[in-house]
């Protein structure tokens, strides 16, 4: 039970890669709040899940990219539970096309939630680990962001942007106790993968050296190792949880 009594915020923990780390860490008998911004059933589910583990979780239904929205959810985690001890800015969604196709909203829209989304969360709650002089936030990026892949033009440049958030923020928070990492997923099976078709699928395995898609369970290894006091010296960096991909 390393992580009793913790209190951790995991943005867009409703589904997928945010779900299986919340649930790791409450597993873990931590404090547990997600958000999620418009897929209610999903969010019922994981709050049923959530409750089985752990009595301290909140669900909210706000969105990473409105400012009044993180503030209201934040402030509300911060009066009831006083402090955050570790952030997950894991929210985020593709909308692929090729350049030539992608207009002004598509652009806006995917870097709002995936990197001014991670901006807002790092920023309000940033005070009170200054104030502890404790904290661990743990950014989810992509392979896009290392390598490029034609069509997600804007959101390998959202992922991209989350690297180097988290190097600069590293850098700025490295002697408060604060550490800044970032996990890169490879392929995951979840619902945001779900709609790739088989060819499309097989042909990512191909280029996998395992062989195989990822599991959630096992990026949330990766994050919990990074949330964890054995990680205490490790700051600015980027795990690759990909068989090999990158
Ligand atoms: P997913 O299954 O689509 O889940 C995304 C989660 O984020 C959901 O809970 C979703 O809930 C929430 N979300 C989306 N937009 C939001 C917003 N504006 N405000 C608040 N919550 C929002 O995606 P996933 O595959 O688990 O991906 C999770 C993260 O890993 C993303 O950052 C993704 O870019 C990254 N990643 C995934 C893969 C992969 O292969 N799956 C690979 C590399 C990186 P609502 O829809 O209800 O808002």
């Amino acid at each position: 039970m390393e992580f009793k009594d913790k209190r951790i915020i995991v943005t867009g923990g409703t589904r997928g890669i945010g779900k299986s780390i919340a649930l790791s860490f409450a597993h873990e008998g931590a404090w547990v709040a997600v958000n999620y911004s418009s897929d209610d059933e999903s969010a019922a589910t994981t709050e049923k899940e959530l409750a089985r583990l752990t009595p301290k979780f909140r669900i909210f239904k706000a969105d990473v990219s409105s400012r009044p929205d993180v503030e209201k959810m934040t402030k509300t985690i911060l009066d009831e539970w006083e402090h955050v001890d570790i952030l997950v800015n894991n929210a985020g969604i593709i909308n692929d096309k090729l350049l030539m196709f992608l207009n002004e909203d598509d652009w806006e829209r995917v870097i709002d939630v995936n990197l001014k989304g991670t901006y807002l969360f790092s920023r309000a709650i940033i005070k009170t680990m200054i104030g502890r002089k404790f904290g661990r936030i743990i950014n989810i990026t992509s392979p896009s962001a290392l390598q490029g892949r034609a069509g997600q033009t804007n959101y390998a440049a959202s992922k991209g942007g989350i690297i180097s958030f988290t190097k600069s923020l590293a850098k700025e928070m490295a002697h408060l106790g604060i550490t800044v990492n970032a996990v890169c997923p490879g392929v995951i099976t979840t619902p945001m993968t779900a709609n790739l078709n088989q060819e499309i699928k097989c042909d990512i395995t191909d280029r996998i050296p395992m062989r195989r898609l990822g599991r959630p369970e096992e990026v949330a290894e990766a994050v919990l190792f990074l949330a964890s006091p054995e990680a205490a010296y490790i700051t600015g960096q980027v795990l690759a949880v990909d068989g090999g991909l990158t």
